[in-house]
């Protein structure tokens, strides 16, 4: 039996024949024309005026905050429930997380929390785009503006998903994208940082390449970071990206299949799509419930047996020893221990989706 794996990204043939072009350009370091054309690409993608590529997305996360000023001292606002890489972000740029908690329909930031922990240290509020849905991006938005905050984007699971009928990326005062090789839009590792803000957009390319003067070579003013990304994978995201709509619209029928697949099978609980967004099912990430008649982790190890591969939902950040002291959210913590990612992905067949969907079925445990 062919063993499911959780995440199937769907490649084209046109990678093979850029990177081979990038191969024979002679241009394989972060020189070179693909890297811009990616940044380029990219950014308009998410109608958003700038790109720097790195060379990951946590790398992203760090650039975003220090070319915001972030340090030492400053608080960040973030959510219990998003992967580690957004809260180490804050302790690499040596400033204190401030986690909170969750909306229990979004899934994402709770912007009434947010309110009750601005502080006069608050220098910016990172949301994060969970599963592919956008965080409720208005709400933030003013608080950043009465309080004078830089607002974040980590859309690192949501490439191309709309709030309000804008592309995230393009909402928040700067983004960051990672390009991993189970994330939406994939070059193996690699990252960008997108935002509309020229200021902003020269300092994290300031800092990404050692922070070296732009007038003077090998003089440093400050500690930077060799953040790039390589030609050849910025090649691999050039090619992708120009079948995006592919890859969202297979990703969105996946998540269709398993809809109609599973319908309202007793005790799953289907993932959000608010009426304001759209949501590009970067892991179809279902609730598992007490009229499933298992718990969420015997269902995942019966799963597992029966070859489909699972994830469970994020361990809050406020559960992770490096995090303990630095919030709390109750929602996030209930969301986790009943949360967890079916096999996603836009290169995932219909048949595969049935699979599970019978599966499923079969091991809802009737009382
Ligand atoms: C994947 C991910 C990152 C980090 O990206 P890497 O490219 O793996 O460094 C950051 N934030 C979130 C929410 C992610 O899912």
């Amino acid at each position: 039996m062919r063993i499911i794996p959780v995440y199937s990204p769907w490649l084209s043939a046109k990678v093979n024949k850029y990177v081979l072009e990038c191969l024979e350009s002679g241009w394989i370091s972060s020189q070179g024309p693909f890297v811009t054309m990616f940044e380029r690409h990219f950014s308009q993608f998410c109608g958003a005026a700038h790109g720097i590529a790195t060379c990951n997305g946590t790398a992203a996360l760090h650039l975003a905050l220090r070319a915001a000023g972030v340090k030492r001292g400053d608080e960040v606002i973030l959510p219990a429930l998003t992967f580690v890489a957004t809260a180490n972000a804050v302790s690499y740029a040596s400033a204190t997380p401030v986690i909170v908690d969750v909306d229990p329909v979004t899934w994402t930031l709770d912007p009434d929390a947010v309110r009750r922990h601005i502080t006069p240290r608050t220098k910016a509020v990172i949301a994060v785009h969970l599963y592919g849905h956008p965080a409720d991006m208005d709400p933030l938005v003013s608080l950043a503006r009465e309080h004078g905050l830089w607002l974040i984007e980590d859309a690192a699971q949501a490439h191309g998903a709309t709030y309000k009928m804008r592309r995230v990326g393009g909402i928040g005062h700067i983004a960051c994208f990672s390009f991993y090789g189970n994330k939406l839009l994939t070059t193996g590792e690699g990252g960008m940082v997108v935002t509309s803000d020229a200021a902003l957009a020269e300092r994290a390319s300031f800092f990404r390449d050692h922070a070296m003067d732009r007038r003077r070579r090998y003089y440093h003013t400050e500690v930077g970071f060799n953040y790039r990304m390589s030609s050849l994978l910025a090649a691999v995201g050039v090619a992708l990206l120009e079948d995006m709509e592919t890859i969202l619209d297979k990703s969105r029928a996946v998540a269709r299949m398993y809809r109609e697949g599973l319908g309202d099978l007793d005790g799953v609980t289907h993932p959000p799509e608010m009426a304001w967004a759209t949501n590009v099912f970067w892991m179809y990430s279902v609730l598992v419930g007490p009229s499933f008649g298992r718990s969420r982790d015997e269902l995942m190890a019966l799963l597992e047996a029966r070859g489909i591969d699972t994830r469970p939902f994020f361990v809050p950040l406020h559960r992770l020893p490096p995090y303990w002291d630095c919030g709390a959210g109750a929602v996030a913590e209930g969301l986790s221990r009943r949360g967890m990612n079916l096999p996603s992905g836009a290169g995932l067949s219909r048949e595969l989706v049935e699979r599970v969907c019978t599966t499923l079925r079969e091991l809802r445990c009737r009382s």
